[in-house]
């Protein structure tokens, strides 16, 4: 690993975010570019990631980013030797209700208006696709042959050699402590190596996105919420070749991790932090939540034949960051030139990496488009907010990720995977 160093462009956090950022950068041709991670190479939220990688949304432009970014890690082993591990399994949002299938059908159009190939299966289709569903409670079943998902850690490594390649250099264990301004421009970082110059810092912290932010002065609503996930014993019938599982009137996602059970959803209570009482070197440790976990097994198991006794292998789980709007945290920052933001991916920084790293390249291009240049931190720096409603909001937004009927807009159905 190398050093921090001077260096053009500093980008501080090495998840999934901060290296995307780092090799799409570098591969439009910016130069002299570092990565500083606190502790190791998608070490963090990024390592605990599900894979999952969902292009049927509500919203256009998540559809289309979610589209780019399937393309892209299929041709990411060829454009840097190492594979991501995507697996393009399909996927299935299997609805239990009438409302939700109308949901769904919304769904279907808006993926039909971006050339997004889906359909509803046939019982009988489904039930040969996944035999151990109970097709009796199924409403419909929306098919997308062309999700998906992959390893995180995969992804992180095929970023990372793409961009060493390109001359970007990795410092880990490395904290950055400051970062200094002269004259309302970024001037340097500091670390326990010492100060080290540079004239763009690209924030990509994850969960401690709003504590580098305040290293400059700025407040943004950047909020951990906790989120987890377990990976169970050997279950009949599952292999890596199953698709994907949404069920969103069970509040839950699945797929089959070799031939176990990866469940995880989203709790109707969500518990997250407050990011002023989060610092820069302070670690965001997650105890499983076992009652939370319970109910995602008893929901997967009212639907799916074989799995009321199955054990917990594991259970994954961190802090993804939540905005209150439901978007990402992209672009400059006005009145600190050279300070950048790549952060509040709401739980969509895995499969959303490559996407964000392209809106971050295009927000400090010449012409940014519209719809990057709403994603920029100026929404909330020249707005009043207070952190209570901030976390209440980002925590509505983590509740409602499965819910019927919010708008398409960002908030909570903008986000969905
Ligand atoms: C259980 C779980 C399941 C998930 N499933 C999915 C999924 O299926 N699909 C999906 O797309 N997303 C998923 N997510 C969300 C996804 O993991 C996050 O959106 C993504 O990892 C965010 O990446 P990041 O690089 O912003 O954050 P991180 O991976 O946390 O990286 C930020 C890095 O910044 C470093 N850092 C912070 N402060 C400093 C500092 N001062 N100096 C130096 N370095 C610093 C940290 O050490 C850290 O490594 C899931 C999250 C969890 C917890």
């Amino acid at each position: 690993m190398a050093k921090a160093r001077d260096a053009s462009i500093t980008i501080i956090g090495g998840g999934a975010i901060g290296c995307a950022v780092a090799y799409f950068l570098a591969k439009a041709g910016h130069r002299d570019i570092q990565v500083l991670e606190a502790s190791e190479l998608c070490a963090q939220t990024s390592s605990q990631a599900a894979g999952l990688v969902g292009q049927v949304r509500l919203s256009p432009e998540r559809t289309r980013l979610a589209m780019n970014s399937v393309a892209f890690f299929s041709k990411l082993e060829e454009l840097t030797g190492v594979s991501p591990d995507w697996l393009q399994c399909g996927s299935l949002r299997i609805s239990l209700t009438p409302e939700r299938t109308s949901e769904h059908l919304a769904m279907a159009d808006v993926a039909k208006d971006c050339g997004l190939k889906v359909r509803f299966l046939e019982p009988s289709e489904l039930k040969e696709m996944l035999p151990t569903i109970e097709i009796a409670k199924v409403h419909s079943a929306l098919w997308c042959p062309t999700d998906g998902y992959l390893q995180p850690n995969s992804l992180v490594n095929a970023y990372v050699a793409g961009a060493r390649s390109l001359g970007v250099t990795f410092a880990t264990n490395t904290v950055v402590t400051a970062i200094s301004t002269v004259q309302n421009r970024v001037a340097s970082v500091s670390t326990e190596l010492g100060d080290f110059s540079t004239s763009m810092v690209i924030n990509a912290a994850g969960p401690w996105a709003s504590a580098v932010a305040q290293m400059v002065g700025l407040q943004l609503p950047i909020v951990p919420v906790r989120h987890e996930y377990f990976i169970s014993e050997q279950a009949q019938g599952w292999h890596r070749y199953l698709p994907v599982l949404r069920i969103p009137d069970l509040r839950i996602y699945a797929r089959a991790e070799g031939s176990a059970v990866l469940c995880g959803g989203w709790e109707a209570s969500a518990k997250s932090l407050d990011p002023r009482s989060i610092n820069a070197t302070m670690p965001l440790s997650v105890e499983p939540d076992f009652d939370v976990l319970a109910g995602f097994h008893e929901n997967i198991a009212s639907i799916i034949e074989g799995l009321d006794d199955i054990g917990v292998q594991s259970v994954f789980k961190g802090y993804p960051a939540f905005s209150p709007d439901g978007k990402f945290i992209v672009g400059p920052v006005r009145t600190i030139e050279g300070f950048v933001m790549a952060a509040g991916c709401n739980a969509h920084g895995v499969s959303g990496s490559a996407g964000l790293a392209e809106h971050v390249l295009e927000s400090i291009g010449p012409n940014p488009s519209p719809y990057v240049r709403s994603l920029s931190p100026q929404r909330y720096l020249e707005s009043s907010w207070d952190y209570p409603n901030a976390r209440r909001l980002a925590q509505s937004a983590y509740e409602n990720y499965y819910a019927l009927g919010a708008s398409a807009q960002g908030g909570s159905s903008g986000v969905k995977s």
